[in-house]
């Protein structure tokens, strides 16, 4: 019966082999999030469309560019991307800089493929192991197929150094798993983008909502990779604020702590005074002791400022939650 010859083989995850026309090609829809990224996005498309033509030619690829409120020519490049290539193309593009987090929840909600990648303009995420991330979905029956780096060449010592601790003590600290050198380039089904869009927080913590959702994940090591173009976005001030952030909402460890620590000088100080109390009668008081009493005053003052920073920053977060703002805002979508 009626076989089409320009059809293409798919194959669908439970093995089942279909034949498909042209016209009704799998989608796979690539999420790239782009804040200032003029020069890296024409070669990111180029060097994308060069390795999917040949690999992936069977498939039907969607891209979904999300402009950060870049303010160079981004937006320009874009358009003009989309005007040549309407069919592939697609962008949305933001009021102002609202972050990495709120563009790919932005591009997630974009997507129409079965199939959803995220990855960086910078080719920093190489595309060409894109074919080996679907086979892991479709031929060994993953969720999600994800990427981790093995090495940080090229990356300040110290950048390194704090990434791993931050890596260690989030892990021993929240119940839900983040993967040392786990990129944000990922391959997901349908299923996991619905799910990663049901986590509808202000304050996004990519990493930390992958693990959350679970699925069943697979990592494939890579080696890091240069940028492309242009330069990273992180200062290691903002690389420390994005791990704060992510700890307070990934864990509620360092409030249990605060509590822990205000019992134990508590205690201590029970004890102390017990002590004093005795010592001046039995003894009598023969110092004022009041350099003792300062010192004290200050250690609990002190603590007492610190961990009301740790309980203001949980307060902070919940005041962002409770306002329930939009996590982005578009000017321009095509
Ligand atoms: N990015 C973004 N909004 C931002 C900062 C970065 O959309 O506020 C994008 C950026 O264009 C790039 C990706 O996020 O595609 C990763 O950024 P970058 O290369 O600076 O991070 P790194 O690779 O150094 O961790
Ligand atoms: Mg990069």
């Amino acid at each position: 019966s009626g076989i089409n010859i320009n059809s293409a083989i798919i194959r669908q995850p439970n093995w089942v082999i279909l034949t498909k026309g042209a016209d009704t090609l799998t989608t796979i829809s690539l999420v790239v999030p782009c804040y200032n990224e003029q020069e890296a996005l024409p070669i990111f498309y180029d060097t994308v469309q060069k390795i999917v033509t040949e690999k992936l030619a069977d498939y039907h690829i969607e891209y979904i560019f999300v402009n950060d409120g870049s303010s160079d020519n981004t937006l320009t490049e874009m358009r003009q991307l989309q005007t040549k290539d309407p069919d592939h193309v697609h962008y949305v593009s933001f009021s102002r800089n609202f972050g990495k987090e709120a563009a790919l929840y932005a591009g997630l909600q974009n997507t129409t493929g079965e199939y959803i990648a995220v990855m960086d303009v910078d080719l920093q995420d190489p595309p060409d192991l894109l074919p080996q991330m679907l086979a892991g979905i479709l031929d060994e029956g993953y969720d999600v197929v994800g990427t981790r780096r093995v090495t940080r060449a090229g990356e300040p010592p110290i950048r390194s150094f704090f990434a791993r601790m931050f890596y260690r003590l989030i892990n021993k600290i929240s119940k839900t798993e983040v993967v040392d050198g786990a990129r944000d380039y990922r391959l997901m089904t349908k299923q996991v983008k619905d799910a990663i869009l049901s986590v509808t927080e202000y304050n996004r913590f990519s990493k930390g909502i992958f693990g959350w959702v679970g699925f069943k994940t697979k990592y494939i090591p890579y080696e890091n990779v240069e940028r492309v173009a242009g330069e990273t976005h992180w200062s290691f001030w903002s690389l420390f604020k994005y791990s704060l952030d992510g700890i307070v909402a990934f864990s509620e460890v360092p409030l249990a702590i605060a509590s822990f620590v205000g019992m134990l000088s508590f205690i201590g100080a029970i004890i102390a005074l017990l002590f004093i109390i005795i010592r001046a009668a039995l003894h009598g008081d023969p110092t004022p002791g009041w350099p003792s009493m300062v010192s004290i005053i200050l250690a609990m003052g002190g603590l007492q400022l610190f961990f009301l920073g740790i309980v203001g920053k949980y307060i902070g977060n919940i005041y962002l939650e409770v306002k329930n703002r939009p996590i982005y805002i578009v000017k321009e979508k095509k």
